[in-house]
């Protein structure tokens, strides 16, 4: 799990957060929803294409959302409705749902927030299915938290898998050479290639 930087550019959010310092969400607009999910997307996007923030897998504007991290139906967590340390872009609603939906009311550790994240690729290893499996209890129950082993999120990164075997095949296994092909699903690359 990699981590992101705060984005800037959000000062409307603040604005925001002075006149309704608990929320609740729906005070902002449509438009400046779609404003700030621009914003997230554009951080949160490490090679020109923009990563969910969860499991890192391409999403669009279209399919995701803006994710609290610490739940916002929570009342504990009211007062970071509007608060950007809080808020990242995370994958849309499917069938079966997966990241900030699956997520929903649970609360993250600390350690795998994406803002906060310390030394979290270090507590996942990859299986050859796609599997992303979790060194120790708590991040395990991260990956269940999130969903990450979704049945497409799983294949999608077996896929990738399979791509990174044969390109050091053919290109060898130079890191850098093989990181430019590859643009999505970053801790996986690394884990696989370093
Ligand atoms: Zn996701």
């Amino acid at each position: 799990m990699q981590r992101f930087e705060i984005p800037g550019g959000t000062s409307g959010l603040r604005k925001c957060r002075r006149e309704f310092p608990r929320g609740p969400w729906e005070k902002i607009s449509f438009e400046y929803k779609q404003e700030l999910k621009q914003i997230f997307l554009e951080n949160q996007s490490p090679h020109g294409q923009p990563l969910c923030a969860y499991c890192e897998a391409q999403i669009s504007s279209q399919k995701s959302h803006i994710d609290h991290v610490d739940p916002k139906g929570d009342p504990q967590f009211a007062h970071l409705t509007f608060c950007v340390e809080n808020l990242v872009a995370s994958c849309g609603k499917t069938n079966s749902q997966t990241c900030g939906h699956h997520k929903d009311s649970q609360v993250l550790p600390e350690w795998s927030k994406p803002y906060a994240r310390q030394n979290a690729a270090e507590r996942f290893r990859y299986d050859l299915d796609g599997a992303i499996v979790g060194s120790d209890d708590e991040a395990e129950e991260v990956v269940n938290m999130l969903n990450l082993n979704e049945k497409t999120l799983k294949q999608r990164r077996m896929q990738r898998i399979n791509e990174i075997l044969s390109m050091q095949r053919s290109l060898g296994s130079d890191a850098a050479l093989l990181k430019m092909h590859l643009r999505d699903f970053p801790s996986l690359v690394d884990y696989l290639v370093g």
